[in-house]
């Protein structure tokens, strides 16, 4: 995972677990839609998440972390709710096109079609009343309630219908000022060493109109002083000042920014290093979390069964 991810979703995380009972899936089974022709490489991936959740601060002890794939009755209940949900829904979720268009037709799949069931899934299967979301994913969560809803108008009031909990997700710029995502290759990643991150910050896009340090800037459209607001915010105010009046100039800036946010980034990539050594603590923490979230949906499932009269 990367900054953004940590400003966006991970502290985000920790605080709601602190009052609720939390539970944060990995979801391989969606990788799977985009990466089906590398389906080995899930396994490593799904271990890094973890490990970058744990050591951004998530506690195993206040909420439960556990493996979409781990959990079958996830699956089964996805083809149960497929057989009530039109095409047309799908079809008109605003990413379907966007990214086929983005990625390419070879990902226009039945399983990348249909994967807002398996997104319902995931929230219903654990009773889930609340969902984490920005304003882009709002889409999806209706089309999750409306799913519930129809599930529920023909069989009786089964499925929990989840509500939006709207996070103020900041929009974090990556390198070149884009989005930061690891598909642009523009993130600066919780698992960089330091190296890595002054060498990427060093590249950083800046205001184009600031070519010297006399230059007047514009720090509301550099990324790099987006990362300075939420890293060193105490000094943000002065650095606007003096990048705007052009006493400050963007190498000096953007080591001072790196020197912030490797000092920010030290204690996840020390408590990182010590969960790669301990791979078992890992395994212990999904396989108790697998457990837990199962119990529930095991419960959902049969619920969802007996409703629709499938136990014979
Ligand atoms: S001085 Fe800093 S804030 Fe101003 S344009 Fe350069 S990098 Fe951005």
């Amino acid at each position: 995972m990367h900054v953004g991810h940590l400003l966006g979703a991970l502290r985000n995380f920790v605080r709601l677990s602190e009052n609720n009972d939390c539970f944060y899936e990995v979801a391989d089974l969606h990788a799977l839609t985009t990466k089906f022709a590398h389906s080995r490489e899930i396994a490593g991936d799904v271990r890094e998440m973890v490990i970058d959740w744990l050591a951004a601060g998530i506690d195993p002890q206040r909420c439960t972390l556990f493996v979409q794939s781990q959990v079958p009755e996830i699956s089964e209940l996805a083809t149960l709710l497929s057989m009530i949900t039109p095409v047309s829904w799908l079809e008109r979720v605003p990413t379907y096109k966007d990214q086929i268009n983005a990625l390419g037709m070879e990902i226009a799949t039945h399983g990348f079609l249909g994967y807002p069931i398996l997104q319902t899934v995931d929230i219903v299967a654990l009773r889930g009343e609340g969902v984490p979301v920005g304003q882009d994913q709002l889409p999806h969560l209706e089309l999750s309630r409306e799913i519930a809803r129809r599930f529920n108008h023909l069989y009786g009031q089964v499925l929990v219908e989840p509500e939006a909990l709207l996070s103020q997700t900041p929009y974090v710029p990556g390198t070149d000022g884009r989005k930061m995502s690891k598909s642009y290759d523009n993130a600066i990643l919780l698992s960089d060493s330091d190296e890595t991150t002054d060498a990427k910050v060093k590249m950083m896009y800046t205001d184009p109109l600031k070519i010297k340090r006399t230059d007047p800037g514009r720090p509301e459209q550099c990324p790099v002083f987006f990362l300075q607001s939420a890293f060193n915010a105490d000094n943000a105010d002065s650095i606007a000042h003096r990048c705007r009046s052009g006493q400050l100039g963007c190498v000096a800036d953007k080591a001072d920014m790196a020197a912030h946010l490797n000092a920010a980034l030290a204690p996840i990539r020390q408590r990182r290093r010590a969960l790669e050594s301990h791979s078992a603590d890992v395994d212990d923490i999904l396989n108790e979390g697998n457990k837990r979230a199962r119990g529930v949906a095991k419960e959902v499932l049969a619920e969802v069964k007996a409703a629709m009269g499938l136990l014979y």
